[in-house]
């Protein structure tokens, strides 16, 4: 029997997935890569060393805490269903590849790593596992052009036209990413795949990204980490830029290019996470930043007001720290404010606390009065900034939106519009928070659609005239 035929677009975390579990099934596999060599991005996770799930998982509960999506969150939890945590760590072990827990001061689950910690090790060992099952890699393949042919009722060929040559196969998976990180090869030219097959595409926007700021004090707090609870806040602007017709006019503008538009329904007024913020020249950035970006993102491109409050003094309630500030006031009082927060708080932050609360280094300890005690303690619980922009794709780690998850069989990753299409990854609207969960969507997605695009007899629904057609002739 002629071994099935599947072109796999994109070579990156799930388009080697699925090379591997396509050429596991049996499939003959070539991969298509746009850039000069596969899987770039993956080098980068997890600063190296790839984090490339978590243990949170283990819980189906947590799906839902942990994914998100403009179309169809429940696509994500059957998919992590059909296979999750453990079936990652298994096939990661079967090519071995043995995994190493972290636990974080914030966190109780286990972020997981490869025991080598080296990302390298990951990409390597998924290569050669594609590589002892015949995987064809070509790489700086621009690819121009993609059709689809049904050559009977439950059979299809592919024709992928690239510059220097025309590929065919029985299916096509396609995991070409989303926008994030363009450097690394998913810059979007992917999504037309999908929108020239019909699909609808959702959003398209940065997440896991550092938000910006227009306030001028940032450049005097750049470079520091601080343990903060982050607070983001979303409301309407009333700004006559971003009136219901603007909105009406960038919406058309969006469906010009078949993209959903994002309405009010798909966001909270609020949003709220804790760890290490780091301050830059233009805002604030860090795994808490990250984990809230998302909905930043929706809220700026559909016009609304963002602000982020950050709490400097998670550990205690506001009039907890103003008696703790008023002590400290009687116990310094013969020292000048500027070293009133020595101690207690980062140099540069306690510059700008007493800035804020309009108070002088120079003065005296002894001068503070309750009243300011107060003052300084509601501007460390309540460190207000706006958020005027995300950082971009160059500096995201995902993308919020892609193929609308509604249009997908969450069991086989094959497409509800084009038989024998596949999808898998970032470029289905399903976006993960920091923490291995993007990977882990990269792992399950790329296993099933590669196990599935392999399949010759999942037509169930026609298996003799499937049998007739296609296997006799390539007997
Ligand atoms: C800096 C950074 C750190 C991260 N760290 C983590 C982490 O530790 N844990 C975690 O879970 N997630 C992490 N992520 C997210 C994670 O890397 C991605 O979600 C994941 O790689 C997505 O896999 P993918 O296969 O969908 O896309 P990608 O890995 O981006 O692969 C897509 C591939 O398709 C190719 N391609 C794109 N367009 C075309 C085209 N038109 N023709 C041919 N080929 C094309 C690209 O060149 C690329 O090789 C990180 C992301 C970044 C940027």
């Amino acid at each position: 029997m002629r071994k099935k035929k599947v072109i796999i677009i994109g070579g990156g975390a799930s388009g080697l997935t699925a090379a591997v579990f396509a050429a596991e099934g049996g499939a003959d596999v070539t991969v298509l890569e746009h850039t000069a060599s596969i899987g770039k991005k993956l080098l980068s996770t997890g600063n190296g060393r790839c984090n490339y799930t978590n243990s949170e998982l283990k819980d189906k509960s947590a799906i839902r805490r942990h994914y998100h999506s403009l179309s169809n969150i429940g696509f994500a939890e059957k998919v992590i269903e059909n296979f999750g945590y453990e079936d990652t760590l298994s096939f990661f072990k079967r090519i071995g590849v043995e995994p190493k827990f972290r636990k974080y001061s914030y966190d109780d689950s286990s972020y997981v790593y490869p025991a080598s910690d080296q990302a390298s090790s990951v990409l390597r060992a998924l290569k050669q596992q594609a590589d002892a099952h015949n995987v064809r890699f070509i790489t700086s393949c621009n690819i121009y052009n993609v059709a689809h042919i049904n050559t009977s009722p439950c059979t299809s060929l592919f024709v992928v036209d690239a510059e220097n040559a025309s590929y065919r196969s029985d299916a096509l998976i396609v995991c070409t990413g989303g926008g994030a990180a363009p450097k690394t090869g998913s810059d979007g030219s992917g999504f037309n795949f999908p929108c020239a097959f019909g699909h609808t595409m959702w959003g398209f926007l940065p997440s896991l990204c550092p938000l910006k700021c227009p306030e001028h004090f940032f450049k005097d707090i750049k470079g520091v980490r601080h343990e903060c609870n982050v607070k983001l806040f979303i409301s309407s602007t009333g700004d006559s830029e971003h009136t219901e017709e603007t909105r009406l006019a960038k919406h058309n503008e969006s469906t010009a290019d078949n993209f959903g538009f994002i309405t009010d329904d798909k966001l909270e007024d609020t949003y709220e996470s804790f760890g290490e913020v780091q301050f830059t020249d233009y805002g604030i950035s860090g795994i808490p930043v990250f984990q809230i970006s998302r909905y930043a993102s929706i809220a700026l491109k559909i016009g609304k007001a963002v602000r982020a409050e950050l709490d400097l003094m998670p550990g205690m309630s506001e009039a907890e720290l103003s008696d703790l500030l008023y002590e400290r006031s009687l116990l310094l009082s013969d020292r000048t404010l500027e070293y009133f927060f020595n101690g207690l708080l980062n140099d540069k932050l306690s510059k700008l606390i007493l800035s804020l609360a309009s108070l002088k280094p120079f003065m005296g300890v002894y001068t503070l009065e309750r009243k300011d005690t107060d003052k300084l303690s509601r501007l460390l619980k309540h460190f207000s900034v706006t958020v005027e922009d995300t950082a971009g794709f160059d500096s995201a780690q995902c993308t919020v939106g892609g193929i609308d998850a509604g249009e997908i069989d969450p069991d086989t990753m094959e497409s509800e519009v084009i038989s024998d299409l596949y999808f898998a990854g970032e470029l289905i609207d399903i976006d993960g928070d920091c923490g291995g969960y993007n990977l882990q969507w990269a792992w399950s997605t790329g296993a099933i659609a590669g196990k599935n695009a392999a399949d010759y007899h999942k037509k169930k629904a026609y298996p003799e005239i499937f049998e007739n057609n296609v296997m006799k002739d390539e007997k």
